[in-house]
């Protein structure tokens, strides 16, 4: 019999002695690490300690495929968005840092059997047991992903891992989150001993029965860490060029990095309950600044609210997908016909001749080639995949698809004839998705004679990389064809985000702006390296030039034109127009596609900033500090995702800012444009953004809504959040 303590974990000795305590949180999939558990973990230990039948302890999970997943990420959000006090939450949370002192010199040997997953606070407190038994399945992992979320592990993970595995091995584990395979993880040191799938748990056992020690190595007389303490010379090297790379990487954007080599720095240079306080130190710093909790709800409690399809049309039966018609077999078709193969649907991918049908169905084979190569696939399983994909011609073969999505030119004449042509075959439940960039779907639904069934799916190149698809509602598209399409976009693995129809939508407004802000400086006179420099600088990952060059500057172009003829005395010229002009329509530089833009291509891969930039836009004599120019970059960005909610294009905080993050690189460090937003404060960002369109012109000019929302005192999140 055994006692299930806060319906948290159960505990139950044996009679050799030994305690067996299970995690099996009550309702949950996985275990988390949260109040309940550790006030759970407290008990059972308290229990082991003090009796004396118990002679050791082994800790398992009952849930299958996961030991113990990390904290509990909602308990982070709240501390990092509740009021904070420094020296409470040093008390508080080092709650679980101390239980795993508390086990590691209690006397008695605890073994761990991990049999699954075990991240972040899950492995810490592996770590800090005696022995570790880890499941041979590649399939199980175990890590401390924290660093991705901003944080670091603040229960003993950077003092105990470099103690194991070496200062060196640890700081980059650490710092990049990564997890470990089950042959990694003993090949390093970080676990004793591997076990058949099945025998975990009994191997854990012999240990407990055998030779138990319950003596951490650190707590011993005369440990060394491997390969020397922090003071070594080549320790005190790799730290100045760790910290230099990290900064040149990250660009200061994210303080987690620097925190984590300052705990291993200073902890492992003084006994482990020292080193422990320091960590716990920085980790309150952490979850002190706005990128940890920012981070925390965008990148993971928002994302997966996401993909369990929050915000879906309520009272609409699940549709599951068996067959998805594609027209156009280029950049996008070719990778929405890989990743529906992938998902196990059949694909019928449609061009104007055969041999580019066939082109696009090569894509799904060079891919496989290229992971079978690095040992990651078998030529089993990309026949699998080929074997759904259908290459055609014919219409005809659409007869039977639950979903169609159009991926042919920017062209409204082409999208239109597609359509229609599609329309003839196609059964009356059919959904047709079109991938437009920029086109509002109402407009292109003219073409199609069942407009409650035409939607816009928007994927992002390349498709099997890129997670997000937006979702654009056309005036008459039903709550039906939008429930649907979002089962579509999950069955498929993506992470939808659901907006109104506008020109540009969502993210290619807000990209559209950062690119524009940038392009625009050349005709003031900024230095071009100065100009790509505080894109990077601001956290974005590809600079505004950067991302012209490989749009294609000619694209550019024949857009405004399109937007003009469109909008007619609505349209507003683009700051970006006289340089576009000028480079493109004039020089005929249009970017990577022709090996020239704003730079020149080598035939190496190579690239400079074209040197013909100097004479065409002259340096002006004054130049606008790195700051500023990341000011512009940001706030322009925002100001036009403020504007998308004021004119009610999307307002749901969580989607803007995952949204912002997967499609367009947003700097992930603030969490989004929102989040941006509200941690500036919306009073500081409106008097900021006012004196930006002073000094730069009317596009910083905020929208009424942010003027309102600040003089209320609001915050994005606090009105439109859910
Ligand atoms: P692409 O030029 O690589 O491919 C277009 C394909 O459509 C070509 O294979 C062409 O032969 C085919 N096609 C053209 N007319 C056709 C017709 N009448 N019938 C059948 N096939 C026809 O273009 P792409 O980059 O894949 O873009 C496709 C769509 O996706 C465009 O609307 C584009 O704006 C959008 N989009 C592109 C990207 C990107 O980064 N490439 C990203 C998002 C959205």
């Amino acid at each position: 019999m055994s006692d299930y303590i806060n319906n948290s974990i159960r505990y139950s000795v044996d009679d050799d002695g030994i305690a067996n305590i299970v995690w099996d949180m009550e309702g949950r999939r996985a275990n988390v690490i949260n109040g309940e558990s550790s006030a759970a973990f407290e008990e059972v230990l308290n229990r082991v300690i003090n009796d004396d039948k118990v002679k050791g302890a082994l800790i398992s999970s009952a849930k299958p495929g996961i030991f113990i997943a990390g904290a509990d990420l909602e308990q982070i959000e709240e501390i990092a968005f509740g009021p904070k006090d420094a020296e409470q939450l040093n008390g508080s949370l080092g709650a679980l840092s101390d239980l795993n002192r508390k086990m590691e010199t209690s006397g008695k040997p605890f073994a761990v059997a991990i049999e699954g997953a075990a991240m972040g606070g899950g492995f810490e407190m592996c770590l800090a047991a005696h022995y570790r038994v880890m499941s041979n399945d590649p399939r199980v992992q175990v890590g401390l992903p924290e660093a991705q979320l901003g944080l670091l592990p603040g229960a003993g993970g950077t003092q105990r891992l470099p103690r194991l595995v070496g200062i060196q091995t640890a700081l980059g584990l650490l710092t990049q989150g990564k997890s470990l395979s089950p042959d990694k993880a003993l090949k390093i040191g970080a676990v004793h001993e591997l076990a058949e799938p099945g025998k975990v748990q009994e191997a854990a056992r012999k240990w407990l029965l055998d030779n138990p020690d319950p003596v951490a190595p650190w707590d011993k007389k005369g440990y060394k860490v491997p390969g020397g303490g922090p003071d070594t010379d080549d320790h005190r090297n790799m730290f100045m060029v760790s910290t230099a790379m990290f900064r040149q990487n990250t660009k200061g954007n994210f303080p987690a990095g620097p925190a984590i080599m300052s705990c291993i720095a200073e902890g492992l240079a003084v006994p482990i309950d020292v080193g422990l306080d320091i960590e716990r130190r920085y980790f309150v710093s952490l979850l002190l600044d706005p990128v940890a909790g920012n981070m925390v709800r965008t990148m993971f409690l928002s994302m997966e609210k996401l993909k369990k399809l929050h915000g879906r049309p309520e009272g609409i039966a699940k549709k599951t997908f068996k067959k998805v018609g594609i027209i156009g077999a280029g950049t996008m078709g070719a990778g929405i016909a890989y990743a529906a193969s992938k998902a196990k649907l059949e694909a019928v991918l449609l061009d104007r001749d055969i041999e580019a049908a066939e082109r696009g169905k090569n894509y799904t084979a060079k891919k496989m080639d290229r992971s079978i190569e690095k040992g990651r696939a078998t030529e089993e399983k990309k026949q699998d995949l080929l074997s759904r994909i259908h290459a055609t011609t014919d219409y005809a073969d659409f007869a039977d698809c639950d979903i169609i999505v159009e991926a042919v030119f920017e062209d409204r004449g082409v999208k239109a004839t597609v359509t229609k042509a599609t329309e003839a075959v196609v059964s009356p439940n059919c959904i047709i998705g079109t991938n437009t960039s920029a086109l509002p779907i109402t407009g292109l639904a003219q073409a199609a004679e069942k407009r409650d069934r035409f939607i816009g799916t928007h994927f992002f190149s390349p498709v099997d990389r890129m997670q997000l698809v937006e979702i654009i509602r056309g005036q008459e598209t039903t709550d039906e064809t939008l429930a649907h399409t979002l089962d579509f976009v999950q069955q498929i693995g993506k992470i939808p985000i659901v907006v109104n129809d506008s020109r540009g939508f969502f993210t290619s407004r807000v990209i559209g702006t950062y690119i524009t802000e940038g392009i625009s400086m050349l005709n003031d006179g900024v230095n071009p390296a100065l100009i790509e420099n505080a894109g990077a600088l601001a956290g974005m990952p590809m600079a505004p030039l950067t991302v012209a060059d490989s749009i294609g500057l000619d694209l550019m172009v024949h857009a405004g034109i399109q937007a003009e003829k469109d909008l007619g005395d609505a349209y507003v010229e683009s700051v970006a127009t006289p340089v576009l002009q000028k480079i493109s329509s004039e020089e005929g530089r249009h970017g990577i596609k022709n090996g020239k833009g704003f730079y020149e291509y080598g035939q190496d891969r190579s690239k400079k900033l074209w040197s013909g930039l100097a004479d065409m836009f002259p340096l002006a004599e004054n130049q606008p500090s790195a700051e500023e120019i990341q000011k512009r970059y940001m706030w322009i960005q925002c100001i036009e995702a403020a504007k998308c909610v004021a004119e009610n294009v999307i307002q749901d905080p969580a989607q803007i800012d995952v949204g912002a993050i997967l499609g367009i690189g947003f700097a992930p460090h603030t969490g989004g444009p929102m989040s941006f937003i509200d941690t500036v404060g919306l009073d500081t960002f409106v008097k900021e953004a006012d004196r930006l369109a002073a000094a730069w012109g009317e596009r910083f000019t905020p929208p009424q809504l942010l003027r309102d929302m600040a003089a209320k005192g609001e915050t994005m999140y606090g009105r439109f959040g859910s």
